[in-house]
């Protein structure tokens, strides 16, 4: 389609910001760049084998069945296998039928905005917050409010007074080793933020792909053992096991799951059945604590290369938010500093990152970056580091 003819897109697609990270991917993606930029988890860890291995049985033993339309609530053998791990893992009861199998947690995002959004509704999201779903969020044009995250997770007073003065539908938090920030709500924050949200006529939506991914300190309690009907729980395979499957799941009341089974029945009819297939198998046939314990231990590890570097070679004044877990580490340069500047320079220097800037909504904190510790071996993370700190001194001088 021609520019001159762009009038007849929708309001709802000009809403949503262009992806600016997906830019800066593409000129830090050089296989001569370090590149703290990525965002996804690191691929030598995916159980290529055993998941051949499930594939080849599915096939044999489903046939057909395995390549034909199914359910648009998801596999039950799945979905039970999901249910026996918040068990397990959480001492968490939900049952099979409150999950609802999604393309991603991503597609969770839309299909709760598609069921409860209208134009203009308020919601409250975490500044910084995942871009992902500020994006997903921004379709349904909400008017968006945001609560600040610290170290020890949300400004509990700044979430109250947003509640006092409006009427959001929901809440969205990733309490676990947050995207961007690596943070985590610690078990006081919560009790204060559920309590907070529990006195008003709103809903919490707790993402958490990363909470799996904890490398040291104790596992915190989830919201939906707080205040379980104010919660929705998502949940995703991409950093415990692999992406590309794009298997993730809503964990729902009943009030709304039949909304949200419209809804995706609307977009997608179901979540590709042989890969649920195939995840349901390798999950019965192989330990993913095992495979946890393989990749917590290597991105630990380069955890703790890169804090060391960072120890090293940062100057003083620039500061690093406490992580247990996840894939991120979230600086902050000295005040005034401007982390799109430092990119330039950065980029000189063969070494990325991503600036703080697109995580915000409203004004950004320009003296912000995050860092990713997942891809890059320890002994090139100190070299990307080191190059990091000399352009980082330079500007401050
Ligand atoms: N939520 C957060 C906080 C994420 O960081 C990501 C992935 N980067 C997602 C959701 C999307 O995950 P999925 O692959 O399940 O769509």
């Amino acid at each position: 389609m021609s520019e001159k003819n762009s009038h007849l897109l929708s309001n709802r697609i000009k809403s949503v910001p262009k992806s600016f990270i997906r830019e800066i991917l593409k000129v830090s993606n050089h296989s001569d760049i370090i590149s703290f930029a990525g965002g996804l988890p690191n691929a030598s860890l995916f159980p290529v084998s055993d998941i051949a291995q499930a594939s080849a049985k599915v096939l044999e033993q489903n046939g057909a069945k395995a390549l034909q339309y199914s359910n648009t609530e998801g596999d039950l053998s799945l979905r039970n296998l999901i249910a026996q791990r918040y068990k397990e893992k959480q001492g968490i009861d939900v049952s099979p039928e409150s999950i609802l199998i999604t393309n991603g947690s991503q597609q969770a995002f839309d299909l709760i905005a598609k069921a409860l959004l209208n134009e203009g509704d308020d919601i409250i999201i975490e500044n910084p917050g995942y871009l992902g779903a500020i994006q997903s969020f921004s379709l349904y044009q909400p008017n968006m409010l945001t609560v600040e995250v610290n170290d020890n997770g949300m400004d509990v007073a700044q979430l109250e007074n947003v509640l006092q003065s409006s009427k959001p539908k929901f809440v969205y938090a990733v309490p676990n080793f947050q995207n961007p920030t690596g943070i985590s709500y610690s078990q006081e924050n919560r009790e204060a933020v559920a309590a907070t949200i529990d006195k008003y006529d709103t809903l919490l939506i707790q993402d958490d792909p990363y909470g799996e991914l904890r490398f040291s300190g104790e596992e915190k309690e989830s919201f939906y053992s707080l205040i379980p009907d104010r919660t929705i729980m998502l949940g995703t395979f991409s950093k415990v096991v692999v992406p590309s499957f794009r298997i993730g799941w809503i964990v729902a009341p009943e009030w709304l799951m039949d909304s949200l089974i419209i809804a995706k029945q609307a977009s997608d009819l179901h979540t590709n059945y042989f890969s649920q297939l195939v995840m349901s198998q390798y999950l019965t046939d192989n330990s993913v604590d095992e495979h946890l314990e393989t990749i917590i231990g290597l991105y630990s590890k380069q955890r703790d290369a890169m804090l060391s570097a960072i120890e090293e070679y940062f100057p003083e004044g620039v500061t690093t938010a406490t992580s247990d877990g996840g894939m991120f580490l979230w600086v902050t340069l000295p005040e005034g500093m401007s982390s799109m500047e430092l990119f330039d320079d950065a980029l000189e220097s063969k070494v990325a990152f991503v600036p703080g800037h697109p995580f915000y909504v409203g004004e950004p904190k320009e003296n912000t970056m995050r860092l990713s510790y997942v891809t890059v071996d320890s002994e090139t993370i100190r070299e990307g580091i080191k190059r990091l700190g000399k352009c980082i001194k330079n500007k401050m001088q």
